[in-house]
């Protein structure tokens, strides 16, 4: 199963793409953390990228797309044969690459998961994150600009997946458990469609 995870900023993609992952299976592929384990690392791409990702910025495409792509090309994806990719792709220019990499691997997506959000929840979903996990970018200004970012770079690639009949939309508002049993329920149904 080839599946993205898209959502805005605060709508708990992380937490369920990690549930996601170990129901069906597929490594949980996401982008942020990667680019934090390389700040925590120390590593050159890390030190590049630490300071667009404490101002809520994207990351430029050419240094996300070829992490991932080499991330995809890890043992793990072929020997489950799929992955659910978390926080990637986030712009046009990112889908693009994505399909262009899928073709060359003879691989497709299956569903786009796209959790929604009351937007008035989502800075306070985030500024609690913040209390738990610490995170540099989840700060009041930070948020706000994430969620800008969302708008005008993500949130059009709804479209392109709905436009390909991927989209599997899911309403995030609840508790962890709650959203991860649509997820499963709408999963289900799609796959007992094909
Ligand atoms: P996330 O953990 O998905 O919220 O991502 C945290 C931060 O990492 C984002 O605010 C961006 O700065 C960066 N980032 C994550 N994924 C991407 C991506 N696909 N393209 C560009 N930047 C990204």
């Amino acid at each position: 199963m080839n599946l993205l995870i898209m959502g805005p900023p605060g709508a708990g993609k992380g937490t369920q793409a990690g549930g996601i992952a170990e129901h069906y299976k597929v490594p949980a592929i996401s982008t942020g953390q990667l680019f934090r384990d390389n700040i925590a690392l120390g590593t050159a791409l890390g030190r590049t990228i630490e300071g667009l990702i404490a101002a809520g910025n994207l990351v430029p495409d050419e240094v996300t797309n070829a992490m991932v792509f080499d991330r995809l090309a890890k043992p793990d994806v072929r020997k489950h044969r799929g992955f659910l990719l978390d926080g990637y792709p986030r712009t046009l220019e990112q889908a693009a690459a994505l399909d262009a990499e899928l073709q060359r691997l003879r691989m497709r997506l299956d569903g786009v998961i796209a959790l929604t959000a009351d937007p008035a929840s989502l800075v306070s979903r985030m500024l609690k994150r913040a209390e738990i996990e610490g995170r540099a970018d989840d700060n009041e200004e930070t948020i706000r600009t994430r969620i800008e970012v969302y708008g005008a770079e993500t949130a059009p690639l709804l479209t392109l997946y709905g436009e390909r009949g991927l989209l599997i939309d899911v309403d995030a508002d609840g508790t962890v458990d709650e959203v991860a049993q649509r997820i499963r329920s709408a999963l289900s149904e799609r796959l007992d469609r094909r």
